[in-house]
């Protein structure tokens, strides 16, 4: 694993500048699970195709969906520094399904 790091300001995961340069006003960022695939926010059963659910220990990651750079938000917590954990393939495949899923849901 590379040592990229995303900037962030005073451990707040939503401030994240991503590597690549995407920031949550910008392309916005995505709460996903440790396999990097979007997770749904709402908490009941109804979890819509492609998405993940909320996971039960609130071990969350935070999804670039422009490079597919994955952050872990409890090392940002606790650090304040934003390493990059992973990556995953954000042009096809599982998580590139869950992302436009994910986009359909808020418009
Ligand atoms: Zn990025």
């Amino acid at each position: 694993m590379d040592s990229e790091f995303a900037e962030v300001i005073d451990h707040d995961v939503t401030t994240i500048t991503c590597v690549c340069g995407n920031t949550v006003s910008n392309e916005g960022l995505i709460q996903a699970n440790s396999e990097g695939i979007p997770v749904y926010i709402g908490r009941n059963s109804n979890v819509p195709g492609g998405l993940a659910a909320w996971p039960d220990d609130e071990d969350l990651y935070t999804l670039c969906p422009s490079c597919g750079r994955v952050y872990r938000d409890t090392v940002i917590e606790e650090t304040g520094t934003a390493p990059v954990a992973f990556r995953v393939d954000v042009a096809s495949g599982p998580v590139a399904e869950a992302i436009r899923v994910h986009w359909s849901l808020d418009l």
